[in-house]
């Protein structure tokens, strides 16, 4: 039977700390995965790190047929990395995971058995009903006000959604070229999701639980994040996004 191709897409911005623990997982789920339908690729973007993230990539994976390392001399942004993950990977679906404990990523099998045939993104969700948001409260207010916001200017085209901003999602490698993103900062999770309801691809979530980050620390600016969604949604709004 011939396996599909699959791209994990991981964007990694100073994460030496949370490596140890993403390689023992990326070992893991390769062997999950060694009897699925799928042949998979690793894609990590090294975001400009300036810690022993690029050595910690060489050292590991240097010689790895399936891993494809991809460097920025500078760091760019999440959104940045994203991007340039995407376009790399080469799978006819594509898994996008965060370098850090925020996610299961033994959930990955789990999650792409949620994009069904019809189906063309499967977006994690921790606000779904069914799902679990273990994360600090400063995170929890902006994020749901964030969901509430992008439904009202959405005009009932994400009426079911329950969360907008996950980094965790699958898509099919064909709906990616159509829906990329402007944004290089955190935005670009958003704007992936608005552009593919906005044209109309099938979208589904995954009901999951988000984690604490166990090491590191969060990149994310939760002002400047915040307001870079606003100044997306006024766009909405005012129809310039199409
Ligand atoms: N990241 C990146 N470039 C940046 C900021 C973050 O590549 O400028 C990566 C980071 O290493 C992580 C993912 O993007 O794998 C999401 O960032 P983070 O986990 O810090 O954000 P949060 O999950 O707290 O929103
Ligand atoms: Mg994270």
């Amino acid at each position: 039977m011939k396996k599909t191709r699959l791209s994990v897409v991981t964007p990694c911005y100073n994460e030496e700390d949370s490596l140890p623990m993403i390689f023992y997982r990326f070992d893991l789920l390769e062997r999950l995965m060694n009897d699925s339908a799928y042949d998979i690729e690793f894609v990590i973007v090294d975001d400009g790190s300036r810690d022993k993230t690029p050595t910690m990539l060489a050292l590991k994976y240097g010689n790895k047929q399936n891993v494809k390392i991809i460097t920025h001399p500078t760091n760019k942004g999440f959104g940045a990395a994203l991007k340039t993950g995407l376009r790399a990977a080469s799978g006819e679906v594509v898994v996008t995971i965060d370098a850090d404990t925020n996610y299961d990523h033994e959930e990955i099998p789990e999650i792409l058995e949620h994009l069904s045939e019809g189906v063309d993104v499967v977006t994690a969700s921790p606000f779904h009903p069914e799902g679990k948001w273990n994360y600090p409260v400063h995170r929890f207010i902006p994020s749901r006000t964030v969901v509430a916001l992008y439904k009202f200017v959405l005009r009932g085209k994400a009426d079911f959604m329950h969360t907008m901003t996950s980094g965790f999602r699958v898509y099919r490698k064909y709906v990616l070229a159509d829906i990329m993103p402007e944004a290089n900062d955190f935005l670009a999770t958003a704007e992936l999701l608005v552009r593919a309801l906005l044209k109309g691809y099938q979208v589904k979530e995954y009901p999951t639980v988000l984690y604490e980050r166990k090491f590191g620390v969060s990149k994310l600016k939760t002002f400047k994040t915040t307001m870079s969604h606003l100044r997306f949604m006024w766009k909405i709004y005012r129809g310039k996004i199409r």
